[in-house]
């Protein structure tokens, strides 16, 4: 059963997707400069006598554009830089810390290197380890290469696919360092032994938790580090390390709140089960809760936990999936809502425009179970 766990071990510096940001203002900036060069050459020229009118130069079409376009970037800049104030306003409101626009280059390089440096220890102590480096992460594993490949590549598929879901621009970058190190052992002792060695804190804070299978490392100041073990169902494998990829993910997205648990987790289970259609593993959790649900209509307090149980996950990923389905929009304003530092049903009013009430009932009419408590 997957897990997650804030590592205590967190040093460095944090991220994101300025880098857009800035190049737009620098186009601004550069084009405003040409028009501006421009027109004093052009009110250069008319300072000369009247006979070099006629020859005085207008904007051709393409500067006149370029001004417009300059224009317009200006105008949607200015817009964008208000809405944000406005929205960190309310996160102030809430206590809740934005991730850093501004990560300099320099910093995504210091915390890739930092993450390579663990990888070299990796490989050092592991042989038959290799690095295998996607898109978008660092895959570390002593697995067989021929079995590494799909993997990784589901990976970047997930990771364009919340991309597109969130709107997280192009080249912006969601990782600090830009690529997401990721452990993959063949064995469990060989997994322990990474946790033990990197993660001790985690490790004891995890002790009565049996049946880890991948974890994911997040930090406050913004670092994620996915490890885990192969399992014997490669499909499962690959549903586990999508999951847990997730919960790197949206630990990044915009702020640094956390998500309800049930919201945490049932969005991995439904983004594993997406991206590795052939995992039964979340559809068989789905059927056995609603199996219970059936015998018994009580979502056993899910709502309000701060960890949800086993049999629960189930219910998470189908009750996620029901938000999804319901509205797609208004699931991304939720999660975006709920990052904004807002009670889950403050967010569901925000987005949905609805009530626990009533979202209990719809989603007990959409299962079929009657009678739904929470
Ligand atoms: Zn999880």
């Amino acid at each position: 059963m997957c897990n997650i766990h804030p590592s205590r071990s967190s040093v460095g510096v944090v991220s994101l997707w300025i880098l857009l940001f800035c190049t737009a203002c620098l186009t601004a900036v550069a084009t405003a400069t040409a028009v501006a060069q421009s027109e004093s050459e052009a009110k250069g020229s008319h300072s000369d006598d009247d006979s070099n009118r006629a020859r005085t130069r207008r904007p051709s079409a393409r500067e006149r554009a370029a001004a417009r376009r300059a224009a317009r970037e200006a105008a949607a800049k200015e817009k964008k830089d208000a809405e944000r104030r406005k929205w960190l306003a309310r996160l102030e409101a809430r206590g809740v810390e934005a991730w850093p626009e501004d990560v300099s280059d320099e910093e995504h390089a210091d915390a890739v290197a930092k993450s390579r440096e663990m990888i070299e220890e990796v490989i050092d102590l592991l042989p038959g380890t290799q690095l295998y480096e996607t898109d978008h992460f660092l895959f570390t594993s002593n697995m067989p290469a021929e079995q590494v490949i799909p993997y990784a590549a589901s990976l970047d598929q997930m990771y364009r696919y919340m991309c597109q879901l969130y709107g997280v621009e192009r080249g912006e970058k969601v990782w600090l360092g830009g690529k997401a190190p990721i452990f993959a052992f063949l064995e469990k002792h060989q997994f322990d032994a990474f946790e033990e060695r990197f993660f001790p804190d985690a490790r004891q804070s995890l002790g009565a938790v049996a049946n880890i299978y991948g974890l994911c490392h997040l930090s406050s100041s913004g670092e994620v580090v996915i490890s885990c073990y192969r399992g014997d169902d490669p499909h499962d494998f690959g549903q586990m390390l999508v999951h847990e990829t997730s919960h790197g993910f949206i630990h990044r997205y915009k702020t640094k709140a956390r998500l309800p648990n049930w919201v945490d987790e049932g969005m991995a289970d439904l983004v594993g089960a997406e991206m590795v259609p052939r995992s039964k593993a979340v559809r068989n959790r789905e059927l056995a809760a609603m199996q219970r649900l059936a015998a018994q209509p009580s979502l056993g307090g899910m709502l309000s936990a701060e960890r949800i149980v086993d049999w629960q996950y189930g219910l998470a990923s189908s009750l996620n999936r029901f938000l999804l389905q319901a509205n797609r929009e208004g699931y991304v304003r939720f999660i975006e809502a709920l990052k904004e530092g807002m009670t889950w049903e403050a967010a569901l009013g925000e987005a949905y425009a609805s009530t626990p009430e009533v979202l209990l009932a719809h989603y007990s009419r959409w299962i079929g179970v009657a009678g739904l408590r929470p």
